[in-house]
């Protein structure tokens, strides 16, 4: 695999390594530093990067697989798409209902629901307990919608991600962190703009 580097040097300390979404190492260096320590660095990680880059790929792979144009993928699964079918529309339909169901069982409560479009999150709870959930989210498996309305109903309680948080998330989904890995493979379609 080619990879390509570029070095952005800033008024900073130290050197960090960052591999891009899109397979590239980014390296940035404070402004004085001799190129060949930084050469000498990057060689030090290449452990890290060999092991990054294969995460990057493995990603795209898993990226690739989903056809768009000529499929639909509702909670997981896959089939034929409708010409006018919208994510949107049936994400209005069936995601209140998921979110009320997983909010009795955990007897947390929200004021008020909505579906939202966003390129950033999957969902968001506010300070004035109004629950939003992405429209895309009807795509992924059941596990980890429920995984998302978990974790966005625990910020009614802890309106942060600190250790309390998570050992609150826990005590909901005592799997969540092997469904956050799993929701990461997914986070490609949070910017796919053919998904409506
Ligand atoms: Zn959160």
């Amino acid at each position: 695999m080619k990879l390509k580097a570029q070095i952005i040097r800033t008024k900073r300390k130290s050197l960090s390594l960052k591999i891009t979404n899109d397979g590239n190492l980014e390296i940035h260096a404070p402004l004085k530093m001799k190129t060949e320590d930084i050469e000498q660095f990057i060689k030090s990680k290449s452990n890290w990067i060999n092991k990054q880059l294969k995460e990057v790929e493995r990603k795209k792979k898993f990226a690739i697989q989903f056809d768009f144009q000529n499929f639909k993928y509702l909670l997981g699964t896959k089939s034929e798409k409708e010409k006018n079918f919208s994510y949107k529309a049936y994400a209005q339909q069936v995601l209140p209902g998921i979110a009320e169901k997983i909010s009795t069982n955990m007897d947390i409560k929200f004021k008020s629901y909505r579906t939202i479009t966003s390129k950033r999150v999957w969902g968001t709870f506010s300070n004035k307990k109004e629950l939003s959930i992405n429209y895309k989210c009807v795509i992924l498996p059941i596990q980890l919608i429920t995984y998302i309305v978990i974790h966005e109903l625990c910020h009614s309680k802890q309106m942060n991600h600190s250790p309390k948080f998570w050992k609150l998330v826990e005590g909901y989904c005592p799997k969540y962190k092997s469904l956050k890995k799993q929701l990461n493979d997914y986070a490609f379609l949070l910017q796919d703009k053919q998904i409506k």
